[in-house]
């Protein structure tokens, strides 16, 4: 299998960049992010001509997702759980093989995210925290530089992702989130482009004057399991997740998260916050099954 991509090459050698989107097939604001990207590039607009190196854009990796309007393809299998898949496999097998092809021929990645259909997530850019101080070193830059709000390391012990195909490479690598909800906002369309443009002057491909400093929170995490979103805050039953917070909040333990009642809302159990912190991640698709997660806290200083 081969992802449709398009590459475009700078004059001189250097760095060679993949950044990919849709993962997940409903995650928008990267396809729409990556295909104008591709636009610029194709028209050679001065100040986004590349310097050097080589850029390669995925607009859509998980297109049997895309096409279904679902998370995963027909396979039911998270892409994010099975990389570095197999050539032989399933068609999300497949697709992992096809990605982790790409990221292992990569210098830099950038794999571009939202909350999907059913959750929001605060926009942010995210990496593990990487045993080779090299990597992580080059992994915080490119997170500073994509300008989102927070800035989220995480425990590097999380396999069958994009981002485990380029910690095993060692490949620097950067993920990004902006809300979700199913739909496409432009404010995000906008920032993902700014923010690998942004990447791409950090590592001298393109000469961009820097935009003004959007970040307001950096935090590292290295627990284990960290930076694992659906496993935080299960569901204690079947139902409808009436939550008590925005994303953004901030929350202290035991603050409610919200409700989750059963169909006659005879059952009910109202959820409470185990950390304190701020709502990274919020269920915003208000049926939720048991033991599934309806938002994440990242434990933050201030
Ligand atoms: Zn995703």
């Amino acid at each position: 299998m081969e992802l449709a991509r398009r590459v475009f090459r700078g004059p001189t050698d250097g760095p060679g960049l993949l950044i990919t989107g849709a993962v997940h097939g409903d995650e928008f604001e990267s396809m729409v992010a990556i295909r104008r990207l591709i636009d610029l590039f194709e028209s050679e607009a001065g100040s986004t001509s590349l310097l050097n190196g080589c850029v390669t854009l995925v607009p859509v990796v998980n297109e049997a997702a895309f096409l279904r309007g679902h998370r995963c393809a027909e396979d039911g299998l998270d892409l994010a759980r099975v990389c570095p898949g197999r050539a032989d496999g399933s068609i999300t097998e497949r697709t992992a093989r096809a990605l982790s092809d790409l990221i292992e021929s990569a210098d830099y990645y950038i794999d571009m995210h939202t909350g999907g259909t059913e959750f929001a997530v605060l926009p942010l850019a995210g990496y593990s925290m990487h045993e080779d101080s090299n990597i992580l070193d080059a992994q915080r830059r490119m997170a500073k530089a994509f300008n989102l709000p927070t800035v989220w390391g995480t425990a590097g012990n999380l396999d069958g992702r994009s981002l485990s195909v380029a910690r095993d490479a060692s490949v620097p690598a950067i993920y990004t989130e902006y809300l979700g909800s199913a739909t496409c906002h432009e404010a995000g369309v906008v920032a993902y482009v700014e923010g690998c443009l942004n990447v791409m002057a950090e590592l001298k491909m393109l000469d961009r004057t820097p935009s003004e400093n959007r970040v307001e929170r950096t935090v590292e995490d290295p627990r284990p399991g960290s930076g694992h979103m659906q496993v935080f805050n299960p569901a204690p039953l079947t139902g409808y997740f009436e939550p008590a917070v925005a994303l953004g909040d901030r929350v202290q333990v035991g603050d409610p998260l919200g409700t989750v009642f059963n169909l006659t809302g005879s059952d009910r159990q109202t959820m409470l916050a185990q950390r304190a912190g701020i709502v990274l991640v919020l269920r915003t698709f208000p049926r939720v099954h048991e033991g599934e997660s309806v938002g994440v806290i990242m434990e933050s200083p201030s």
